[in-house]
């Protein structure tokens, strides 16, 4: 059979695609994109001219089927999404999910992805992390999450929509304190790319005078480690014990 490709493409900048994507672009029979109209302008810079069939969050299920005849058929198909690696936070895992399920291959041809690129350059610690993909949209909902994660150990990544920021770093504030470490990446790779870092009190300063354009990834620094039960009891103890002695 054929081979499912799942083709990372740029987050903004087009020069950020490898040259293998590039290839393998060009040599698959079909491309499957969430936006047609939007992809076919990605190929045509390239000059690749594969055709190209949608697979969106709608019509995921109907369109597997269709592509898995392909597939078994012998045909390649690449998966690409709007921007950056498919099926993180972008549909396609139910395409790779099925592939693997009958046996047809699946190969990766990484590149960019926001929550990677945001992450190399926040200056949070990064030897682990948690993406939560895009938060609740509604305060509530909100709240409910930063509850259960705010104690992570770890830093937290997720995608927020722009319009969304002020009232998120609210809800954050509220719930993870105004000292807490954050990062703001906006318009990575391309010309308006910036990052804030600071608390989420200067962020919240900082984003009331400076509204935020543009596409965005958050990143919570970890909860402040706290002692375990008991450790300062001990060294209190250890103290007393040191200085009975001497
Ligand atoms: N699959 C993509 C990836 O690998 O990063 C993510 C797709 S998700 C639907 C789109 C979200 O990713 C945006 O709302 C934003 O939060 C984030 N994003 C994508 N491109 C970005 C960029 N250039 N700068 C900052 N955030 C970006």
């Amino acid at each position: 059979s054929g081979t499912l490709y799942v083709v990372a493409t740029p987050i903004g900048n087009l020069e950020d695609i490898t040259y293998r994507a590039v290839r393998i672009l060009e040599e698959v029979s079909l491309v499957a994109a969430e936006d047609t109209r939007h992809s076919r302008k990605l190929l045509n810079h390239y000059g690749i001219n594969t055709p190209l069939i949608s697979y969106h969050e709608h019509n995921e299920e109907s369109r597997s089927t269709q592509l898995l005849v392909k597939l078994k058929a012998g045909e390649s198909v690449a998966l690409i999404s709007d921007a950056g690696t498919p099926c993180i936070a972008d549909p396609g895992y139910r395409l790779v999910s099925r592939c693997r399920m009958e046996g047809v291959v699946v190969a990766a041809v990484p590149g960019p992805s926001a929550v990677i690129t945001a992450l190399s350059i926040s200056g949070l610690p990064t030897d682990a992390f948690r993406f939560v993909g895009f938060l609740p949209t509604k305060t509530h909902g909100r709240c409910q999450f930063l509850e259960q994660i705010k104690a992570e150990p770890q830093t937290i990544v997720c995608y927020e929509a722009p319009h969304r920021l002020i009232v998120c770093l609210a809800d954050m504030a509220t719930i993870c304190g105004v000292d807490r470490p954050i990062a703001v990446a906006r318009e990575l790779t391309k010309r308006h790319e910036e990052l804030f870092s600071g608390t989420i009190g200067e962020a919240q300063n900082y984003f009331s005078q400076n509204p935020v354009k543009g596409e965005i990834v958050l990143l919570l620094g970890a909860a402040p480690e706290r002692p375990p039960e008991g450790t300062v009891i001990d060294a209190l103890t250890r103290l007393r014990q040191e200085s009975d002695l001497s």
